[in-house]
């Protein structure tokens, strides 16, 4: 029986990544990543090679069923490589990869909010905004809000939500946002590779997703200027030994951890690009220069959950990171960060030197 495998990779854009795919009909089922062909694209037409050297490699690294398609077709996302089969620079998941198993005793888990914003098909103002220089009613209704005054575009996160289930990605809830048209899927809680391999797949099922209703959706950190929210993708953080009895001491002394690194993790713009015009302190937000930490402080940059305080265990909340990010980015700065000997830039300077 041929099934059709979607190959899903992250392309070389900068300065932020966005998601290619492209199909292969195969013989199946295929329940291994084992069982699938290496394959290649040309990385001179995704910033990733030049024509004279294009052929870039895909390696599959994990499987979901393929919820649009059904059947036994599956999705499969893959590392990229270059020509001669190490991984491509670009290709910040090779280091995650290293890095969560020298931690793997840590039993670190994270869970990803991921806020972004519908726009219409044309991609120029968000979905069901007014055309020309008109606003909307200011923010105030639309957070968690019910009715088509109040949220604009729920059939598509509902099919989103029922995709993610079906493909069995660890989808942990979702809700409108306080910006009308801008909305959240969370995440987790995963080991580092899984939740931030889930997180790029459930991103690309929302583009996919997206075409077949005519709605773009962006992870822009500040797709409008002035009062409205920016969006970001606050990263919850834990270890083993965060949650268990007296874990808060853990928690209080990784967000020290973290503040020492926080100037070197802001210069080389680990949470996402355009942060700055996210992070201003304003919009549930703490200035993009200043570190603080507290229970519950929204204006934080991070939050220890007050449910967290008052059972003296769990995780924390990095607000820091904006839409846009890299998950397999963000978790290797926090993960070596607090479980390893402080976080060294060097190994994406890729990004860095742009
Ligand atoms: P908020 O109150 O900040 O909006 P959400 O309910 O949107 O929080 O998201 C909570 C996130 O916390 C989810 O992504 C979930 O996976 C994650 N999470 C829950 N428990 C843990 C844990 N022990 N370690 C890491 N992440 C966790
Ligand atoms: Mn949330
Ligand atoms: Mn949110
Ligand atoms: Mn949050």
């Amino acid at each position: 029986m041929k099934i059709m495998v979607e190959y899903i990779w992250i392309d070389g854009q900068r300065p932020t990544a966005r998601m290619r795919s492209k199909t292969r009909i195969l013989k199946g089922p295929i329940k291994r990543v084992s069982q699938l062909p290496v394959w290649g694209f040309d990385g001179s037409s995704t910033e990733q090679a030049t024509t004279q050297s294009s052929d870039c490699g895909l390696v599959p690294v994990r499987i979901v069923p393929d919820p649009l398609n059904g059947g036994s077709d599956i999705l499969v996302l893959c590392e990229v490589t270059l020509p001669n089969g190490t991984p491509h620079p670009s290709n910040t998941r090779a280091h995650l990869r290293k890095l969560a198993s020298r931690y793997a005793t840590t039993r670190a888990l994270f869970g990803f909010e991921q806020e972004y914003t519908l726009y219409d098909k044309d991609g120029v103002r968000p979905l069901r905004w007014p055309e020309g220089a008109a606003f909307p009613a200011p923010q105030g209704k639309y957070y968690c809000g019910v009715g088509c005054d109040e949220v604009y575009g729920r059939k598509l996160i509902t099919a989103h939500t029922h995709a993610c289930r079906k493909a069995g990605i660890a989808i942990y809830g979702t809700n409108g946002e306080v910006m009308p048209s801008q909305w959240e899927f969370q995440i987790g809680p995963l080991d580092p590779l899984g939740a931030a391999d889930h997180l790029w797949l459930a991103r690309w099922l929302l583009y996919r997703m997206g075409e077949d209703v005519e709605i773009v959706a962006k992870l822009d950190p500040k797709p409008i200027a002035g009062n409205w929210n920016g969006a970001g993708c606050h990263t919850n953080f834990s270890t083993a030994a965060m949650r268990r009895k007296g874990g808060l001491r853990a928690i209080y002394a990784a967000c020290k951890k973290l503040g020492m690194q926080h100037a070197a993790h802001i210069a080389d713009h680990v949470y996402g690009e355009d942060n700055h015009k996210r992070l201003t302190g304003a919009h549930e937000t703490c200035k993009i220069d200043t570190f603080r930490f507290g229970v519950g402080d929204r204006g934080g940059s991070i939050r220890i959950p007050a449910q967290v305080a008052e059972n003296g265990k769990g995780y924390l909340e990095d607000r820091r990171p904006a839409a846009n990010m890299d998950p397999y980015r963000v978790a290797y700065a926090l993960l070596e960060t607090v479980c390893g000997r402080g976080f060294r830039n060097e190994v994406f300077n890729y990004f860095a030197n742009k």
